[in-house]
């Protein structure tokens, strides 16, 4: 089967891909997975430990504020309304299930700034509960480079990847194509048709590399010499082209 080939192919290549967050509590997880929204994961591991060590518990963060929590994620984009999704989903988590971390899609996605795509990464990293597979802009991108998906919205290759792919592995699945995305298939930069599982399972990868440009050969005359100025003033006349004319003396 065409997903269980590209997950074999992939597993091999990145055998360590894993969640690229730093995180030790489940709570930390889910906060890093909510700065993450439109950042990078680089820029969040840089603000995360000074916050986890302000705040080192879900009762320290409720006990905040969004303003108090502000100064920590300046760096990260929409900072001031991420601040927010944390302190209240930590709110919401100290009051309504004691402290801990949700271990359910139904309840993670009613915390504020969770969807699904954070109660996957939630629930598959910090549980191991394999709910859903996690569709980032990479899984989007290579689920239908790949050809695993026709579609564009992220729900709908979910829903694809979770019949094609085995459940116990759609959490590394999506580890992986992560891992394939930011090492090969980048917005920019692409290797296609040298990487050897592009060239198995992306129809960019089975195209021929485009041919390159080289510069133009110098003719036999211009190489011994000859400047293109006089190549050109001895081209031969053409039908439109003014002959010279000739005298009688
Ligand atoms: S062949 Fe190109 S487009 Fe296809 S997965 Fe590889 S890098 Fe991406």
């Amino acid at each position: 089967m065409r997903a269980r080939a590209i997950f074999k192919a992939l597993a091999k290549r990145y055998p360590g891909a894993r969640c690229a967050l730093h995180w030790s509590q489940p709570h930390e997880l889910l906060i890093a997975t909510i700065l993450s929204a439109q950042a990078t994961d680089v820029g969040v591991n840089k603000a995360t430990p000074a916050l986890f060590a302000a705040f080192p518990t879900v009762k320290s963060f409720a006990q905040s504020s969004a303003a108090d929590i502000e100064p920590f994620v300046k760096q990260i984009n929409f900072w001031r309304m991420k601040a927010r999704a944390v302190f209240e989903s930590m709110l919401m988590i100290e009051r309504e299930h004691g402290g801990e971390v949700p271990r359910t899609m139904e309840s993670l996605v009613q915390l504020r700034g969770v969807a699904r795509k954070t109660a996957n990464v939630v629930l598959g990293n910090a549980f191991a509960i394999n709910d859903g597979v996690v569709v980032d802009t990479h899984v989007m991108r290579l689920a239908q480079r790949f050809a695993l998906t026709k579609h564009a919205d992220p729900l709908k290759i979910e829903r694809d990847l979770m019949r094609i792919v085995a459940r116990k592995h759609w959490c590394q699945f999506s580890h992986l194509l992560i891992a394939h995305g930011r090492a090969v298939c980048k917005a920019r930069g692409n290797t296609c048709a040298t990487d050897t599982i592009c060239q198995k399972f992306c129809c960019e990868g089975q195209r021929p590399p485009p041919a390159r440009v080289t510069a133009r050969q110098p003719s036999k005359v211009a190489a011994k010499g000859q400047q293109p100025t006089e190549r050109l003033g001895r081209r031969r006349p053409t039908a439109t082209s003014p002959r010279p004319s000739r005298r009688r003396g």
